[in-house]
């Protein structure tokens, strides 16, 4: 009996180690989601839910294919369901969007920067009727920067590249896989103009210069930005982050990595520059949409713009983003 005792003893033992050892990530990863959960607070909801809780695949595109989705969404979708009138947002800084979709137009002293295009099907109505609306040329786009080449953000780099002679900026491991899509591809493909490499570079048009970071992860060539823009006069920093979803890592720990210490480097960018307005190419995540919107409200004397939330606001997105993808390393096991 005595030996039957030590050996169950022994056994429980052994089980309550491989329990504790079982635990270890699961408490590990409650950490991380706490930490993004907080650092998101009431105004980054929706990216600590898309980020950090992963439910069915979604259709935005993590793939690791940068391009390859180039070719889909060929057919218009019904209007009523993305149409959005633009706005101007800052003093020289206009949203170009649909409802759920970012483009910008950052007006400078030497021509017009695009920022982001979005499915070709969006690139008149939104991006060239709405500069026009604005009172904006388009035949003053000098550049058309790209955060990375997946559909939704990219379809519409061609037609403004033929249409303007504008020179579209994107990532060098973008540019290789956008090059490869077929000539058939919605919004066709762009000819290679500016690559930028791993250690980033500036982009100066007139008076303005926007910093442009290699952010890799959500595809090898993500790209963010710290530019700066003027609120009645007064001169607030941009932080804009390239890429999201990381649904597609699954167990490639390097791929993993690499997205976390992107986050570091741009949020390291944005706290040296003071940046104070914090955006992202999709309305679901910087509430750019209804903040738009927002703006045609009248605001009181000293009341802050609606897309200025502060130098801590702006850390804490990059927070979510590194923190939700350190606990989702950890739930998926990869090494
Ligand atoms: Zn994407």
């Amino acid at each position: 009996m005595k030996r039957t005792s030590v050996v169950i003893c022994s056994f429980l033992v052994v089980l309550l180690g491989a329990a504790a050892l079982a635990q270890a990530p699961s408490s590990q990863i409650d950490a991380h989601l706490l930490t993004a959960k907080t650092a998101a607070g009431q105004d980054y909801r929706a990216t600590f839910v898309n980020l950090c809780l992963p439910s069915a695949p979604r259709g935005g595109g993590a793939g690791r294919g940068a391009g390859g989705r180039g070719g889909g969404a060929p057919q218009t979708p019904d209007r009523a369901n993305w149409y959005a009138p633009p706005f101007k947002v800052f003093d020289n800084l206009y949203w170009l969007g649909t409802r759920q979709h970012s483009s910008w137009a950052l007006q400078t002293s030497a021509g017009i920067i695009i920022i982001d295009t979005n499915f070709a099907w969006a690139t008149r109505p939104e991006i060239i009727e709405g500069l026009t609306k604005l009172g904006l040329n388009p035949a003053d786009i000098k550049y058309v920067i790209i955060s990375h080449a997946h559909g939704d953000h990219d379809q519409g780099a061609a037609e403004l590249q033929e249409r303007y002679s504008a020179q579209v900026v994107m990532g060098a491991p973008d540019w290789e896989a956008t090059l490869k899509r077929p000539a058939t591809a919605a919004g066709g493909v762009p000819t290679r103009d500016i690559a930028v490499g791993p250690e980033g570079r500036k982009l100066t048009l007139g008076d303005t210069t926007v910093e442009i970071v290699a952010t890799p992860g959500h595809t090898p060539g993500t790209l963010s930005y710290v530019f700066p823009v003027k609120d009645q006069g007064r001169a607030v920093m941009v932080a804009y982050s390239g890429g999201t979803l990381t649904g597609a890592f699954g167990t490639d720990g390097a791929r993993w990595d690499e997205y976390i210490a992107s986050q570091r480097r741009i949020a390291k960018v944005a706290a040296d520059a003071g940046a104070t307005v914090m955006l992202s190419n999709h309305s679901e995540y910087d509430g750019a949409y209804t903040k738009a919107r927002l703006l045609s409200a009248p605001r009181q004397p000293g009341e802050n713009h609606p897309f200025i939330v502060g130098t801590d606001g702006v850390q804490r997105y990059f927070t979510v983003m590194a923190e939700c993808a350190m606990a989702s390393k950890l739930r998926v096991g990869a090494k």
